[in-house]
């Protein structure tokens, strides 16, 4: 059976986290894991240059109140993150800084990686994909610790402990996964195979400003008050999900989780606070979010009322400053500057919204037709 325990956290507030990881550890018997003299990996999501308030990276303060549990056990921290984009010590430096990571780091003692070295290795227990290049702490660590954000995803719906995982791949290989992978459902899978073998030995969410809306990203930061800790990062999430209604089973790669007995969610335990006193009813979806009304459209419509509703990457030009993350980051190539504005070309692109969750202006729209303008 899977436990995840949830603290009510109402801010970043230094006692109030060491109170909150220090009462999950205890009840769900996570220190006897860290022993003195490990080398533990904190996997925390810093997919972008962000300040901790715009709900896009986890919080510095929840990953402090980890790392100083984990010293407390006798064992070394060391944080190791890739970003979408290109990975180099310059940028991890510059990245690690704006994110407050190194002012906390130096505080807490913890170390940090920049020398962004990787290794190609295989996934024994993969199902989709049997190789992945990994960032190299991930391979060595004693133990993992992941460390994700509580967000809305525009590909996946949601982005947990599962999702956060995808950056242990180095930066720019990631498009290359996109590109293999370009539908969901073997995208999902692919994510479960990483996540296997990353095989995190702790999972925590920082929901305590989530992001919802147009989420990895481009969303809005939203007041949710939770932080959740568990040994399954599949549970984890599931859990997170209901927090925030979002059903599990609509994430791909939750219920492909299921299927493969990665668990089983009528089997979760949940202890600490309750998922019906952290619900947040009107927590907003991606545009992105399935259209639920095709079913109910004749079904000889159906193929192109799809087609018509399948949401796309749209680029207000006015707003584009040309700096080419956007491009950069699409696996497929189909973003080019022109006159230091950022154009796509439809007929190639594959909807995995990386240009939308890379744009740093965040102005890359997702857009569809509504049967109802017609
Ligand atoms: S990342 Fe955003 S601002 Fe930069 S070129 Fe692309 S759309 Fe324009
Ligand atoms: S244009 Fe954007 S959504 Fe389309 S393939 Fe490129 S990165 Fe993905």
């Amino acid at each position: 059976m899977a436990c995840v325990y949830l603290a009510q956290c109402a801010e970043y507030r230094t006692d109030l986290l060491d109170a909150a990881v220090a009462e999950a550890f205890e009840v769900l018997g996570l220190d006897e894991k860290i022993q003195p003299g490990m080398r533990v990996v904190i996997k925390p999501n810093l997919i972008m240059r962000s300040k901790s308030e715009a709900g896009i990276i986890t919080h510095p303060a929840v990953t402090a109140a980890v790392g100083r549990r984990v010293k407390a056990r006798g064992a070394s921290v060391l944080i190791a993150e890739s970003p979408g984009g290109p990975y180099s010590p310059g940028i991890m430096k510059s990245n690690f800084a704006h994110c407050g990571y190194t002012a906390m780091a130096q505080e807490n003692g913890f170390e940090l990686y920049t020398a962004c070295a990787s290794r190609e290795v295989t996934a024994p227990k993969a199902q989709r994909c049997r190789q992945f290049t990994i960032v190299e702490p991930f391979l060595t660590a004693d133990l993992i610790i992941d460390i994700a954000k509580l967000k809305t995803h525009g590909m996946m719906l949601f982005s947990g402990a599962v999702k956060n995982l995808f950056g242990t791949v180095p930066g720019l290989l990631k498009p290359e996964l996109h590109c293999r992978f370009p539908e969901k459902q073997p995208f999902a899978e692919m994510l479960v195979d990483l996540c296997e073998r990353i095989a995190p030995t702790i999972s925590i969410i920082d929901g305590i400003t989530a992001m919802e809306g147009n989420g990895p990203t481009g969303g809005s930061p939203r007041f949710v008050g939770v932080l959740g800790v568990s040994e399954n990062p599949y549970a984890l999430d599931d859990v997170c999900c209901r927090v925030v209604r979002i059903d599990p089973q609509d994430v791909l790669y939750l219920s492909h989780a299921v299927e493969r007995g990665l668990y089983r969610p009528q089997e979760i335990e949940t202890l600490g606070a309750s998922v019906q006193s952290l619900y947040v009813p009107d927590f907003k979806m991606p545009d992105s979010a399935s259209v639920d009304f095709l079913d109910r459209l004749p079904r000889f419509l159906r193929p192109m009322a799809s087609k018509l509703t399948t949401p796309r990457p749209y680029i207000p030009k006015s707003k584009c400053v040309g700096c080419g993350k956007c491009a950069e980051s699409c696996p497929v190539q189909t973003i080019t500057i022109r006159n230091h504005k950022a154009q796509i070309d439809p007929s190639k692109c594959i909807r995995c919204f990386c240009c939308h969750e890379m744009c740093p202006q965040h102005i890359v729209e997702i857009r569809r037709f509504s049967l109802f303008n017609l």
